[in-house]
């Protein structure tokens, strides 16, 4: 595809809400009672170019800015979270690639590629060792004449196995630093993934994130240029921590639809007369759209810094973007449960249209990808130096 025949954010937002409503919705509960990946809901992606709304509009693109592509991913989580979720770690993944690898002819040609191939990107950050800690490895990427080596035991690895390239994080070479790390992009066909545990978790059952080992090869020219610890700062955690937010209030709004149909029901049965329920459900809004406002503005805020990317690397925007993180990834499961709340026991049955189940299980993830305490320990001891948290 061509620069000037990508499509457009309208038409990506209206591709994405079909595919939630026609396509998504349909195989979500499958998905999620299999434990398997969303094939259709990514083939019906590829279909209508979204897996390259983050790539530069120069090099086919879309060129979606943080707020366009936070909207994709809450639509698409109203209907099957887990397929938001691969979404949102594939733009997570792009972005980085797209605002570290410009100057690289390599990269510039693979978001190209990427276009006209609809290429989905995995991650891997996990590792065993590490115990969560992003930022931190212990493989290292081994150079020489012009080629990488790089093996990894990764603890989490969300549709490894079905991605075109993975994302990896590792020392920048064998003597650096845990925390010296780069970013490699490593192509399917060149390496090999052994698989070491299973994912059979309480929800996000459809991104398929088991343990894998990781033995892999490639062109150096693959390695993202610059420091991890700054591709991290300014690209990794804001868009992590955005387009997470963003899905997992998708998934709050989705139950809080489900509340507000069956509350509906309720009134048509008794006309003239308000249900009690509807005063609970006025209540939740006011929840939902106080979660909304937070990542809307987190997202418009990142877009107006356009490339002015130091402040990223600053405390204020760190304990800003994790503070959003924390705040969502606990209101979107308290959203789920107020809607349950409202519907009762149609929406504890697995075999309701009002069942609630899988919206539950799936927002429960949040607060552990990448743990809030993990988080909120590293807010603490930076406020010990911060003065300006107004
Ligand atoms: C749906 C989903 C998809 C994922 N996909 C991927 C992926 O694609 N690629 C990838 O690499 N990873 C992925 N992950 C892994 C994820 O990002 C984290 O790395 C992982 O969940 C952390 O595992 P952990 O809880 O064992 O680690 P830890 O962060 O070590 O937490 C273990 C325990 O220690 C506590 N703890 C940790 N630090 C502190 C602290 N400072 N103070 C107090 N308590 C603390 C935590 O609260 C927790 O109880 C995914 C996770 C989920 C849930």
């Amino acid at each position: 595809m061509e620069p000037h025949s990508a499509p457009g954010f309208s038409q990506l937002i209206e591709a994405v809400r079909k595919v939630a409503a026609e396509v998504a919705a349909a195989q979500a509960p499958d998905v999620d009672a299999k434990a398997r990946f969303p094939i259709e809901t990514l083939a019906s992606l590829r279909e209508y170019h979204v897996l390259s709304a983050a790539v530069p509009r120069e090099l086919g693109g879309a060129g979606c800015s943080m707020e366009e592509l936070a909207h994709l991913c809450s639509a698409l989580a109203q209907s099957c979270a887990s397929s938001a979720m691969v979404l949102a770690m594939h733009y997570i993944q792009l972005a980085c690639i797209a605002r570290h690898g410009m100057d690289s002819e390599y990269f510039r040609g693979y978001l190209r590629e990427l276009v006209k191939r609809q290429y989905l990107l995995a991650s891997m950050t996990s590792e065993n060792g590490t115990f969560g800690d992003t930022r931190s490895s212990i493989c290292a990427v081994r150079r020489s004449d012009g080629r990488f080596l790089l093996d990894k035991d990764a603890t989490t690895g969300s549709y490894c196995a079905h991605a075109d390239a993975i994302l990896v994080t590792c020392r920048k070479d064998e003597q650096a630093a845990r925390s010296d790390q780069v970013l490699v992009l490593v192509r399917r066909e060149d390496c090999t993934l052994t698989q070491t545990t299973s994912w059979d978790t309480l929800g996000m059952r459809g991104t398929c994130s088991p343990g894998f080992k990781l033995v892999s090869s490639g062109a150096e020219e693959q390695i993202l240029p610059g420091a991890f610890a700054d591709s991290s700062a300014q690209t990794m955690v804001p868009y992590s921590h955005i387009l997470w937010s963003s899905l997992w209030w998708g998934i709050a709004a989705g139950a809080v639809a489900k509340a507000a149909q069956f509350v509906r029901g309720q009134a048509r049965q008794t006309p003239g007369t308000v249900p009690p329920t509807a005063q609970r459900l006025a209540e939740l809004q006011v929840q939902l759209q106080a979660l909304k406002q937070n990542w809307l503005s987190a997202a418009r805020d990142f877009d107006a810094l356009g490339d002015e990317r130091e402040e990223l690397m600053g405390m204020g925007w760190a304990l800003r973007l994790n503070n959003l993180k924390i705040a969502s990834s606990e209101a979107a499961p308290q959203i789920v449960h107020r809607a349950l709340q409202i519907v009762g026991i149609l929406g504890y049955k697995n075999d309701s249209p009002f069942s609630l189940g899988r919206h539950y299980r799936d927002a429960l993830s949040g607060s552990l990808m990448i743990s809030n305490e993990r988080i909120a320990a590293k807010n603490a001891s930076m406020l010990l130096v911060y003065k300006d948290a107004a």
